[in-house]
């Protein structure tokens, strides 16, 4: 009997209805002779209506409550799912986090799972049952309520998998795999049958909210099986697995966008050994994290230092900054949150050379300045100014012609 772990995102249980679809295709799958662990999201919309209630007490909400506030969310769904699974006739047991043990650090509001005691649910599915666990929440060593971070659930989920040992993990979402970039924004992204570990954490890490960072690098640490397919429609889905299950390999496998960075840039800053440390110490001990960045060469004894950090981070990396910038008697800080990276993404990328200039030029040739380049094996990332997010994102589809399958060979 195969061990088959399902999660469902927020749109897929986003009112009774759908919860009885998922219900339906639980169901099948137990029909279908296998153990079935399920977990879900809170219905879609519903983290958000949470976390606007808890900020209109207090812009800062005190991370231990609010944890406790959010985690209700998930915990309604597994209720009424469990309840449908029931009502049909197939034996259901819900769970929070708390009570299957999934055990995490203390750091609320993004907490790391550290163990899962999976005793609880080896044994209802020994006797029979459908566990239906709870996404995104753990508990700590206090025994406080704690939360994995937006999008959490797709951890949960894969950490449940990896615990149990199970044959597959399947995300079920509002879209029937991961494509070349968001459907949403260009139509003629295509759906990737196959993707690598390495290549769909680059994605998620530069911006494609289809997983979670932390679900793909537990998958890829355990070497889970994790597909991501449709709650509303039949299909393969894409199997996200190791490079060496991979025949055809595409050089390009998709391109990713993020909309949550800002940069910040100090002009006429001294040439001096140690300036990048002091202006990014000032900011690494507010806690901000750096993306990318970059110092001019200088000039006249002058240079100017250019990063990025998330936008809800600019206004204290500003203020941290600004006080440096004093202190260096650099000429001018310049914010600035309208701003997008957009990256290619692709393990083809190693051994063939030209995609970088093949990038730009695309880019160059709609008018679209870059700001900022960084590079690794698999991904070449720019900043470009927000208004040209999707003319970039659709130029550089076109120009790599993803929306045709890799040739064969
Ligand atoms: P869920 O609520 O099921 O967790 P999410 O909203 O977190 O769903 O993730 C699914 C969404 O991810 C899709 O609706 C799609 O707009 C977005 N997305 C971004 N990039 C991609 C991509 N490359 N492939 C598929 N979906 C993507
Ligand atoms: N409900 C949480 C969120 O909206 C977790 C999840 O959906 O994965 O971020
Ligand atoms: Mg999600």
């Amino acid at each position: 009997m195969a061990l088959i772990v399902q999660k469902y995102g927020g749109t897929s249980v986003g009112d009774l209805e759908r919860i009885a679809n998922v219900a339906g295709r639980v169901q099948a799958s137990r029909d279908a002779g296998n153990h079935v662990v399920v977990v879900v999201s809170a219905m879609s919309g519903e983290t958000d209506r949470l976390l606007t209630l808890a900020k209109a007490i207090g812009d800062v909400p005190p991370p231990r409550e609010l944890d406790v506030l959010l985690s209700t969310g998930e915990q309604t769904t597994i209720a009424l799912l469990a309840m449908t699974l029931e009502a049909r006739g197939c034996p259901a047991r819900s769970y929070t986090g708390a009570q299957v043990r999934i055990q995490t650090d203390s750091a609320h509001n993004k907490a790391r799972i550290l163990s899962i005691d999976h005793q609880t649910l080896c044994r209802d599915l020994k006797e029979g049952y459908v566990a239906v666990v709870a996404g995104f929440q753990g508990v700590d060593p206090q025994g406080s309520i704690t939360t994995l971070g937006r999008g959490g659930s797709d951890t949960t989920a894969v950490a449940l998998a990896a615990a149990l040992d199970a044959d597959e993990c399947q995300i079920y979402t509002d879209v029937d795999g991961v494509y070349t970039t968001d459907p949403r924004m260009v139509q003629t992204a295509r759906r990737l049958d196959r993707l690598t570990y390495e290549e769909m954490l680059e994605m998620a890490s530069l911006g494609a909210k289809v997983l979670q960072i932390r679900a793909v690098e537990f998958a890829s640490k355990y070497k889970t099986r994790l597909r991501v397919l449709s709650s509303f429609e039949e299909g393969p889905g894409t199997l996200i697995t190791s490079e060496d299950e991979i025949m055809e390999q595409a050089v390009i496998s998709g391109i990713a966008f993020n909309r949550d960075e800002a940069k910040i840039t100090i002009l006429g800053v001294p040439d001096n050994p140690g300036i990048a440390r002091q202006i990014l110490g000032a900011v690494a001990e507010r806690n901000i994290e750096v993306d990318m960045i970059i110092q001019n060469v200088a000039q006249d004894g002058n240079t100017d230092f250019t990063f990025t950090v998330h936008r809800n981070d600019l206004q204290r990396a500003l203020e941290a900054v600004h006080k440096v910038a004093a202190e260096l008697s650099a000429r001018e800080v310049i914010g600035d949150d309208k701003i997008v990276k957009i990256s290619l993404v692709g393990v083809g990328m190693r051994s063939h050379s030209g995609i970088a200039s093949l990038m730009f030029g695309a880019l160059a040739d709609e008018g679209i300045n870059i700001q900022m380049i960084s590079t690794s094996e698999i991904k070449i990332s720019v900043v470009v100014e927000e208004k040209y997010l999707e003319l970039g994102v659709r130029a550089l589809h076109d120009t790599f012609e993803l929306d045709k399958p890799p040739a064969e060979g």
